[in-house]
């Protein structure tokens, strides 16, 4: 596992790097043909034009691609998805997995997130093929969660309906697992805006009094805004990075401000949405004020479904830890701040299919230039999903655990 990984973290993928991510793709599309499976490449639909990366996003709308394993009489069927992109860029100095001399830790671009999971994914693909578990899969790989999963929106959640009306028992994604393992099992909903002012440009010496500052506009806005943030009741809300006038000497007549709202209950996703539209001013007067908003990644609570593929989780690392004569505790569960496409998965499907989405490797450092792995864990982890897949199949999902 440590070789292959060391093989897909040299491959640079980056941001809607076309060249890399479709070189990933080829790479898994090998290994899931091996499997058996099909392998479909479904076209990225445009991202809205307002976004910050607006202009790259509509040159290049990178697939998603779907790799499924039917079977006829199966004992289960799991969505499992996955995302090839990372945030480092292709060309800087982190391009390579550096193992640590003791041997247990790495460092490299995307060894965490998720280069790392996928390997534990389709590690535990291959083991219960090799044990006969009779699963039927349906492998959802994204080219864009880094940037929101806009592009794979609309197929991402096409996909799940789809496998929730088949009968498909639990949705599992392989983002990193946090640094002591815990499964992560409630995530807030994540929104991304854009407050853009216009007011009339003028020479600062010549038509000071004629000009009116989008600029100045803008500040205002920004200070309304940041009053919304209430992290206290589940709201938090960031704005950056900004952008506003040409040279000094140029009364501004446009700025704009991006940012990101998380939310961890509807109520408090409704009132910052009523906030933010109520920044919205003068559409017939300058300055004038307006604002986009899109939630693109819906809040994923814990549902009964979620805690009973947890707690069957945690039953799978048990008997793990007791057949390797570990003393170590249980898995831990956690709630994060950070969104992926479980989210959408889940909500895609009215929080029909529970959705496990840490089942990747541990590690840490994520987006950072010392992004690390453990190493140990990938087979650990590949093990753990493998045991919760064949428990699954064995009814563990239906009535009291075995
Ligand atoms: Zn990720």
């Amino acid at each position: 596992m440590v070789a292959e990984l060391a093989q897909d973290v040299a491959i640079p993928t980056g941001m809607r790097h076309a060249a890399g991510l479709e070189r990933y793709a080829s790479v898994m599309r090998e290994r899931f043909t091996r499997l058996g499976a099909t392998w479909e490449v479904v076209a990225g639909d445009p991202a809205p034009g307002w976004l910050r990366e607006g202009p790259a996003q509509a040159v290049v709308a990178p697939p998603m691609y779907v790799a499924r394993k039917t079977h006829p009489r199966p004992a289960a069927k799991i969505l499992l998805c996955g995302h090839i992109d990372t945030v480092h860029d292709p060309a800087g100095s982190f391009r390579e997995l550096t193992i640590a001399a003791d041997g247990r830790m790495a460092t490299g671009p995307g060894c965490a997130d998720m280069k790392g999971g996928l390997l534990v994914a389709l590690f535990a693909l291959e083991a219960l093929a090799a044990c006969g578990v009779t699963v039927e899969w349906t492998f959802a790989v994204i080219s864009d969660e880094e940037t929101g999963t806009f592009h794979a929106d609309q197929a991402l959640r096409a996909l799940a309906q789809r496998c929730v009306g088949e009968g498909y028992q639990a949705g599992l994604v392989f983002e990193p697992a946090l640094p002591d393992g815990s499964l992560v099992v409630e995530r807030p909903g994540s929104g991304q805006f854009m407050i853009e002012c216009a007011g009339r440009a003028a020479h600062v010496g010549r038509d000071f009094t004629k000009g009116i500052s989008a600029v100045q506009a803008l500040a205002e806005a920004i200070g309304s805004a940041g009053q919304i943030a209430d992290p206290a009741q589940g709201l938090i809300l960031s704005i950056g990075p900004l952008e506003g006038g040409q040279a000094t000497n140029i009364v501004p007549d446009r700025a704009r401000a991006w940012g990101n709202v998380r939310c961890f209950s509807p109520g408090a996703q409704a009132h910052a949405t009523e906030r933010l539209r109520g920044l919205e001013r003068n559409h017939h007067t300058l300055p004038s004020t307006r604002v986009e908003l899109l939630f693109n990644r819906p809040a994923k609570p814990m549902t009964a479904g979620v805690e009973r593929l947890a707690m069957l989780a945690r039953e799978c690392q048990g008997m793990l830890h007791a057949h390797a004569g570990a003393k170590s505790g249980e898995l831990a569960f956690a709630k994060t701040g950070g969104v992926c496409d479980g989210n959408n998965i889940q909500a895609a499907t009215d929080n029909r299919l529970a959705v496990i989405d840490t089942l990747g490797v541990r590690g840490g450092g994520l987006h950072t230039l010392d992004e690390w792995v453990e190493l140990d864990s990938l087979v650990e982890r590949a093990q753990l999903t493998a045991l919760l897949i064949e428990r699954i199949a064995a009814g563990g999902l239906e009535g009291s655990a075995t």
